[in-house]
């Protein structure tokens, strides 16, 4: 299961959490569209709304005012193709011993079966196959043992994989970054608390500030009575292994993460595009909404360098038609494309014209807008591509597709070129992405575009050294 999520965490000085949560997860509605959830807790116990759909419509007024307490969690769930399994719904809750747990996952893991596997040995009973359900499990046994903070790090020795976590024990508020900050993670200050999110845009919604990124392996604890927070920096790594797609294509462009503003790191990459493979054309379009940065990028670069382009709004995007990528079958998402976007003639015709998107999966779009721009009159359709040809599916939260369903995985440029019927496509290199977001390769995931993982994944490659937990015939100990 790979899911791309939005989390998110307040912890207030005298009011509800509920409203401000609801505020944030339609900042993060763009991270999951499946489905939506709040936990809340008043000092005594918990409360817990959680459903399949939009925010919008998850929540009702009388829904928000029965999600009494000023700490709580909450979360958004991206759809993998054709699921829709109320079961990994979060945040995930449960009451244990020692306390009530509520958990909101962005991420993936690697080795939850195996961490599963040994829990239900030991007597845990699991309602899903998720892996929220797992670190949840792991992680109350551990506080049966241990204080919160040597409890949770416990919990992250073992976990293998991607997570971006906001976390709630009783009332107590955190936020848990991977070690490789594959996800990201964020720290907003507020008027009157503080808010842990996936994205600062989630931050600039309740008026707050962001204060900062989350530290790769860094626990964060919000103060119960909403005056400040400690830090604690669970886990050392020399390397970082962030993800580059969520620069180019999946946060939103007015989010910053990791220092990096994600629309300017947009326009670089566009600018980039160019100078590595700009064509000559009448006139450059992006493909709403995802290439408009890019396209903006590399028209102005274009236009620096004296070319004669000019940049037009060629492509009207329906804003009433979802992600394309959810349709569950070929034909459908084919559909979808020509019910998402129309061409405008007049910017069109009898025109050569370059298209730019972020990124090509399946090559449904591409080959799609390609004949759509062709039966409006261009004369020439380029194409450019803001990232790297996608050739190995994600484990770590993307849910891009499978090796079989990516179109880069067994074809040469030029074959893809053939395949979408484009009169010319290029690329953007890993070098570009990497120098854009100024860090090495050794600190990004580049999983999708080499096939080489930061992680141990069971039938893939690694691109470094990794030490994936041995999980099995362990004794939970305290004092680790
Ligand atoms: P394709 O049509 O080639 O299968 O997918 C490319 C289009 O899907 C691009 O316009 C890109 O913006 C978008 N896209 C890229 N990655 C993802 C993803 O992980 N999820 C969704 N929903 N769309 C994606
Ligand atoms: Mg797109």
């Amino acid at each position: 299961m790979h899911e791309k999520c939005g989390v998110v965490g307040i912890a207030l000085e005298d009011r509800d959490a509920a409203r401000p949560l609801y505020y944030s997860l339609y900042a993060l509605q763009h991270r999951g569209q499946e489905s939506a959830g709040i936990v809340t807790h008043d000092g005594f116990q918990q409360h817990s709304h959680v459903e399949m759909g939009l925010v919008g419509d998850v929540f009702g007024p009388g829904d928000l005012e029965s999600l009494n307490g000023p700490n709580g969690i909450g979360h958004v769930r991206y759809p993998t193709a054709g699921s829709v399994d109320s079961c990994c719904a979060q945040p995930f809750s449960v009451s244990f011993k020692s306390g009530s747990l509520g958990l909101s996952h962005n991420g993936n893991l690697v080795n939850a079966d195996e961490i599963r596997d040994e829990l239900a040995g030991l007597g845990h009973a699991f309602t899903s196959d998720g892996d929220t359900e797992v670190i949840a499990h792991d992680l109350a046994r551990n506080l049966l043992e241990a204080d919160l903070v040597r409890a949770v790090k416990r919990t992250m020795s073992r976990i293998h994989g991607s997570y971006a976590l906001t976390i709630m024990h009783d009332d107590t508020v955190m936020g848990v970054r991977d070690p490789e900050g594959n996800r990201p993670l964020c720290i907003g200050e507020l008027e009157d608390g503080y808010v842990l999110a996936s994205e600062s845009a989630a931050i600039d919604t309740l008026d707050g500030e962001l204060v900062r990124d989350v530290e790769p392996g860094e626990l964060v604890v919000l103060h119960d009575d909403g005056t400040g927070y400690d830090s604690y920096q669970l886990v050392e790594q020399e390397n970082t292994a962030h993800c580059f797609f969520e620069h180019v294509y999946f946060a939103r462009p007015d989010s910053t993460i990791d220092e990096n503003l994600v629309y300017e790191v947009r326009r670089e990459l566009g600018r980039a595009l160019w100078d590595e493979s700009g064509v000559e054309s009448d006139v450059v379009l992006p493909v709403p909404d995802s290439g408009r940065a890019f396209a903006s990028g590399y028209a102005e670069a274009a236009q620096d360098q004296g070319a004669d382009i000019e940049f037009a709004e060629g492509l009207m995007k329906n804003r009433y038609v979802g992600r394309t990528f959810i349709m569950p079958t070929q034909d459908e998402r084919e559909r979808a494309v020509r019910l998402k976007l129309n061409p405008i003639k007049s910017t069109i015709e009898g025109k050569t014209v370059t298209i730019i998107d972020d990124s090509i999966v399946r090559g449904t779009t591409s080959t799609q807008l390609i004949e759509l721009l062709k039966d409006a009159g261009a004369e020439e359709v380029h194409v450019r591509i803001g990232a790297p040809e996608i050739i190995s599916p994600c484990y770590m939260g993307i849910d891009m597709a499978t090796r079989e369903e990516l179109i880069a995985a067994d074809r040469t440029t030029e074959e893809i070129r053939d395949d979408i019927k484009a009169d010319s496509l290029s690329y953007l290199s890993i070098d570009a992405i990497a120098e854009t977001l100024g860090e090495g390769h050794d600190d990004l995931c580049l999983g999708c575009v080499t096939g080489q993982y930061p992680y141990d994944i069971d039938g893939e490659e690694t691109d470094r050294e990794v030490d994936r937990p041995v999980i099995g015939d362990q004794t939970i100990e305290a004092d680790d």
